[in-house]
């Protein structure tokens, strides 16, 4: 059964997940460490349990998610970093992002491999599949992690919280692309499918489903239109 450690890392509370099964390799899920400090709290997790980095999973190309890509791969020549090509764009915006929010721009030179729906990643003693979820960014993914005898792990970056949903408002966000995702393509999976969000505590695709105000309006009933109902009429001047 796969196995996950978190860290918290950077001004922005980003989550950073270590995740293995068997063996000393791990997948890393959005390296975000940020300072020296928590560049070590990193390392220490793993080496306390034995691992290494075996491969990088993005789920999106925000500054806050990739603060430690190239950091990984410095030290660990050849690692692999799996992000979707479709965020080519957010991450050549990163430095006028960085800017905007007035924080250190991540050195985004890392070497990636491209990576849409369908593929299934068969890496570090695990199978991952890859779910395209846009919204948040046009290239967001998030990750399932099937489990034979427990629950089934989802990474799903900034797309879905517990109690909430990725904001869209930033450059390249689109709404309506983020709720298709998340109602046709994660609130869809078992219910006890554990949730590790980008930011946030962990939840789960039920506690989701039933009780996530932002998705609420879309599992109520259509309601008929009510022809008595009188027209709103704006008058401009
Ligand atoms: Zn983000």
């Amino acid at each position: 059964m796969p196995k996950v450690i978190d860290f918290t890392f950077n001004p922005f509370q980003e989550k950073t997940y270590a995740v293995w099964e068997h063996g000393e390799q791990c997948l890393v899920i959005d390296p975000g460490f940020f300072s020296g400090e928590e560049k070590d709290c990193f390392f220490k997790g793993l080496e306390q349990r034995g691992l290494v980095p075996g491969a990088v999973l993005l789920t999106h190309a925000h500054f806050d998610h990739i603060y430690g890509v190239c950091t990984l791969q410095k030290l660990f020549p050849g690692l692999p970093v799996y992000m979707n090509p479709a965020e080519k764009p957010v991450l050549e915006h990163v430095p006028q992002m960085c800017g905007t929010f007035r924080i250190p721009c991540p050195d985004c030179s890392f070497s990636y491999t491209g990576i849409t729906e369908g593929t299934t990643l068969e890496t570090c003693g695990m199978m991952a599949e890859v779910i395209s979820t846009p919204g948040h960014t046009p290239g967001g993914l998030s990750y399932l992690i099937r489990n034979n005898d427990a629950e089934d792990l989802l990474f799903s970056g900034d797309t879905l919280f517990a109690g909430a949903i990725g904001r869209t408002d930033f450059m390249y966000g689109e709404y309506d692309d983020e709720i298709r995702s998340i109602m046709e393509k994660l609130i869809i999976l078992d219910p006890s499918t554990i949730v590790y969000p980008g930011h946030g505590p962990a939840t789960t695709i039920g506690n989701e489903r039933t009780g996530n105000p932002f998705l609420e309006p879309f599992n109520e009933p259509e309601e008929e239109p009510d022809p008595d109902a009188s027209p709103v009429i704006i008058r401009g001047n």
